[in-house]
C-alpha cells in the first residue's frame, strides 16, 4: 500500500518513512502543504498522513481541498496540536483519524491499516442532494445559496433523509432515529407534522418537491434535491 506522508520536519518525516516502511508500506514524502496537495491529487495513494502545521498551506486546507474535489483518500492527521477542538476541526473537515505527537510507529501503522481497510468510499463531510446541502458540523443547511433556518429536530430529520437520499424511509424508522426515546413519543403522526414543517422550509418557498411521500411506505428525499 502506497502512502503519502506530508511533514515539514525533515528528520521526523524520514523517521516516519522508515517506521512505516518497516511495517510494509511504500512511502512518499512531501515537506510542505502545496507539494503535498499536488502529490495527493496526482499520485494514486491508498492513504495520506498529514501534518497540520505546514509551510505554504496547512494540513486542514490540504484536506479541505481534496474533499472539495471528491477525493476520498483516507487521511490521518499527525500533529502536535492536541486540543479537543483541533481534533474535532480536523475530523469535521473530512479527515478520518488523528494521532498526536509523540506517537508510536506501531500504533501509527495499525491505525493506517485500519483506515486502508475501509478504503476510499465517498464520505462527504457536507451532505448534498442536488442544490440542497447540509453541514452536520456547523448545523447549517442551504437551498442553493440561500441559508435555511431549521430547528434542531427539523435539522436531524433532514440529515437522516439526506443520508438515505433516494431510498424510502419509514415513519417508524424516522421516529427511532430522529426522536429521543426520552421524548416518549409513540404517535407516528408527529413525523408527519415535522415532515410538513420541513417541506415548508426547504421545498415550498422554492417551488420544489424534495421530500416525497411514498404511500403506505414512508418518505423519500429525492437524490437530485427535488
Ligand atoms: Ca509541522
Amino acid at each position: 500500500m502506497r502512502v503519502l506522508v506530508v511533514e515539514d520536519e525533515r528528520r521526523l518525516a524520514a523517521a516516519v518513512k522508515r517506521g512505516l516502511e518497516a511495517s510494509g508500506f511504500a512511502i512518499d514524502l512531501a515537506h510542505d502543504g502545496v507539494t503535498g496537495l499536488h502529490m495527493a491529487r496526482e499520485g494514486s495513494y491508498d492513504g495520506v498522513v498529514l501534518d497540520i502545521m505546514l509551510p505554504g498551506m496547512s494540513g486542514y486546507k490540504v484536506c479541505e481541498a481534496l474533499r472539495a474535489e471528491s477525493n476520498w483518500v483516507p487521511i490521518l492527521f499527525l500533529t502536535a496540536k492536541d486540543g479537543e477542538y483541533d481534533q474535532a476541526d480536523g475530523l469535521d473537515l473530512g479527515a478520518d483519524d488523528y494521532l498526536t505527537k509523540p506517537f508510536s510507529y506501531v500504533v501509527l501503522a495499525a491505525r493506517l491499516r485500519a483506515l486502508l481497510r475501509r478504503g476510499a468510499a465517498p464520505r462527504p463531510a457536507i451532505l448534498r442532494a442536488g442544490d440542497l446541502s447540509l453541514d452536520p458540523a456547523s448545523r447549517v443547511a442551504h437551498r442553493g445559496a440561500e441559508p435555511v433556518t431549521l430547528t434542531a429536530r427539523e435539522f436531524s430529520l433532514l440529515e437522516y433523509l439526506m443520508r438515505h437520499a433516494g431510498s424510502v424511509v419509514s415513519k417508524s424508522e424516522l421516529l427511532t432515529h430522529v426522536w429521543d426515546e426520552a421524548d416518549d413519543i409513540a404517535d407516528l403522526n408527529v413525523v408527519e407534522v415535522y415532515v410538513g414543517y420541513l417541506r415548508r422550509k426547504i421545498d415550498v418557498p422554492f417551488g420544489r418537491h424534495a421530500v416525497q411521500t411514498v404511500r403506505g411506505a414512508g418518505y423519500l428525499l429525492a437524490a437530485d434535491g427535488g
